[in-house]
């Protein structure tokens, strides 16, 4: 084992999930929401497929990754073992492995550029299909993160719908990690409002119970079900 390895042995995934679940609830109801409106994502990137099961077995259906590749790697054989899985992208796409998320991602949420818009409609155009997608907002407008700058997003999301006929489910967004979160989840709420886009993907393990107050319907939650990360690749 190198350093940067991690043992996820003694995760009991079962039991996180529970205490997840738990979770979810209790911030729903103090928020006057039904459980049932909140979708948990269960962010399996960096994890093997061994230990990924332990959700699928324990019932969980829609997980996250960031990396095309290591989907690529892990997903198929575990797709074709349990039946309704849906698998969200939460990790930059590159204009040229469009061709490889199709069939493989049900549901990009990183639809982060207009030449990425403009890429999928081609690729629906020639396929006739294209994977549901949420537009992700740089809410914290960091230089160095992907997403649509607010004060661009309304154009933006203007012409994914209107000109490009594009199948956008939503909003999502990364807060920055010296931030207040809770002042992101409002801003991106506010956007999709003004829009009526239902889905608001927002929230991961440190502070997914503030997203869900703030109307999440999506929460990312990766190390609070499987443990911590040999890297971490959240940006
Ligand atoms: C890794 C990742 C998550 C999950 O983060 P945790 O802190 O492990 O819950 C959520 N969203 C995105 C985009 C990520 O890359």
């Amino acid at each position: 084992m190198s350093d940067h390895t991690v043992s996820n042995a003694n995760v009991d995934i079962a039991a996180n999930l529970a205490i997840v679940q738990t979770r979810i609830d209790q911030a729903a109801g103090a928020a006057g929401r039904n459980p049932a409106e909140v979708t948990l994502v269960c962010v399996s990137k960096t994890h093997d497929a061994d230990h990924v099961r332990g959700a699928l077995d324990a019932g969980r259906r829609v997980f996250g990754e960031n990396r095309v590749q290591e989907a690529a790697g892990k997903w198929p054989k575990l797709k074709a073992a349990y039946a309704g899985v849906e698998l969200h992208l939460i990790g930059p796409l590159q204009t040229n492995k469009i061709k490889d998320v199709i069939g493989l991602f049900d549901v990009i949420e990183t639809l982060d550029r207009p030449k990425l818009a403009e890429a999928l409609a081609r690729q629906r155009d020639k396929m006739g299909i294209c994977p549901d997608l949420y537009i992700q907002i740089n809410t914290g407008e960091e230089q160095q993160k992907a997403g649509i700058a607010p004060t661009d997003a309304d154009d933006f999301i203007d012409d994914c719908i209107n000109r490009l006929k594009l199948p956008v489910r939503g909003l999502m967004c990364i807060p920055p990690v010296d931030e207040e979160p809770a002042l992101h989840f409002a801003l991106l709420v506010k956007i999709a409002d003004r829009h009526g886009l239902k889905i608001r993907s927002m929230g991961m393990s440190s502070d997914y119970e503030a997203a869900i107050r703030l109307g999440a319907t999506h929460i990312r939650v990766g190390t609070a079900i499987f443990g911590h990360r040999s890297y971490d690749l959240a940006q």
